[in-house]
């Protein structure tokens, strides 16, 4: 039998990873929602190709190019959020949760409530309703399977193990571009050189979150709702090979460490085959042409978005949706060209010190907080620009 799968996101980077990893193992998945934010003509092509019953695109404008171009197929054209909401929730049983940002947050809620199996690339939906949505699975009896490589690694390495018997996750941190830049250097950074990450190939957004580090504050917020461990056991270690995505240290001393080639192909795949492993066509790694591995701590002065990103996790309760929707402002703020790069975490630190915030009861309260941190930022962008 095949497994019906849903690929929210399809259009972007992991989307794409993931369809081609799907078309490899034909005998294997059935696609049977995609979903783009507003590319309308990838998206139709994504949908002919894999032959999926349901397209969703969350732009309602561009519902009337979609059903144009899915004109004399037997998928179904659909636009906003109740569309993107029935492709998660709806026949698929598991779910390639890959929108960028905190607009993945209600389909991939929808797809935990429905008990789905939820591979999970969007970080930023379990950042910011971590508590909601991990008690929202425990309910539903959903399993959520990390696909980021990190938090992936560490899955693989507790495989066979008990939590309690974890003393501490480390995350390795590629150091992004700017890893061995002077603070000068990267007060003047442009996107264009923010955007390209020396391992990775992924989208403008997580790029930019590299080169700041936030993303791996996101990553930290993300391995404590996903493993259930405190902030002081969870360590962060720049690696710049990015051929070791994260270890395990266990109680009798043992360190457990996931390898492979930076290719995200190698994590999707094994959300997609688990638990059992399917084939892709990663690079194998050839340890002897690598030579050496590097590890070195990070330095949170030059990177102070990994600092926020603690401090945020300690404090808890709104902080983390504060962080992150102050985050997604302000990187779009700087690939518009409207802030610095340093101002991104300026942003982000300035949005924290509002703290009147109660913790959010509902998805409804996190949108909310979401909502009012990015007015918030937006006005400090329009201040500076004035
Ligand atoms: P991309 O920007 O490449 O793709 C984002 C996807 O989300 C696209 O399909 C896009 O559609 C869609 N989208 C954008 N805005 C909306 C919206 N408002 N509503 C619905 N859909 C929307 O991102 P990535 O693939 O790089 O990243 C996706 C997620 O995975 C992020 O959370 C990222 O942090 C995480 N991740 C990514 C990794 C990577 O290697 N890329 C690695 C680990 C985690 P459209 O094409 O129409 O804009």
């Amino acid at each position: 039998m095949k497994r019906k799968i849903a690929i929210l996101g399809a259009t972007g980077s992991v989307g794409k990873s993931t369809l081609d990893l799907v078309e490899r193992h034909p005998e294997r998945f059935e696609v049977v929602a995609v979903t783009a934010g507003s590319n309308a003509s990838a998206l139709a092509e994504n949908a002919r190709r894999t032959g999926a019953k349901l397209a969703v695109v969350a732009d309602r404008s561009r519902l009337a190019e979609l059903e144009a171009l899915l004109a004399g197929t037997s998928c179904t054209a659909a636009a906003g959020e109740a569309a993107l909401i029935e492709a998660a929730s709806g026949e698929a049983e598991l779910v390639i949760a890959a929108i960028v940002g905190c607009a993945g947050l209600r389909p991939v809620m929808a797809a935990v409530d429905a008990g789905k199996t939820v591979a999970l690339a969007n970080k930023e939906a379990l950042v910011t309703a971590g508590e909601l949505m991990t008690r929202a699975a425990r309910e539903s009896g959903a399993t959520l399977l990390p696909i980021d490589s990190e938090h992936n690694a560490i899955f693989q390495c507790l495989a066979g193990n008990r939590i309690d018997d974890v003393v501490r996750i480390i995350l390795t941190a590629s150091g992004g571009p700017f890893r061995t830049a002077s603070a000068e250097t990267i007060a003047a950074a442009t996107p264009a050189q923010a955007c390209a990450h020396p391992n990775w190939s992924m989208g403008a957004k997580i790029s930019v979150d590299s080169a700041t580090m936030m993303n791996k504050g996101l990553e930290l917020i993300e391995a404590y709702y996903l493993f259930g461990l405190p902030s002081e056991r969870i360590d962060v270690l720049v690696h710049p090979q990015s051929v070791v995505h994260s270890l395990v240290e266990f109680v009798d001393g043992s360190v457990l460490a996931q390898l492979g080639a930076p290719d995200m192909r190698i994590p999707i795949a094994y959300a997609l085959g688990w638990p059992e492993r399917i084939e892709t066509p990663a690079q194998r790694l050839d340890l002897a042409a690598i030579a050496r591995l590097d590890f070195e701590a990070a330095d949170l002065r030059r990177f102070p978005a990994l600092r926020l990103a603690r401090e945020a996790l300690e404090a808890g309760g709104a902080a983390p949706i504060m962080l992150n929707a102050a985050n997604e402002a302000a990187v779009a703020g700087f690939l518009a060209g409207r802030l610095r790069f340093p101002q991104i975490a300026q942003c982000v630190e300035q949005a924290l010190s509002h703290d009147d915030y109660a913790a959010p009861r509902s998805i409804d309260d996190v949108l909310e907080i979401d909502r009012a941190t990015r007015s918030r930022v937006e006005a400090l962008m329009t201040e500076r620009c004035a």
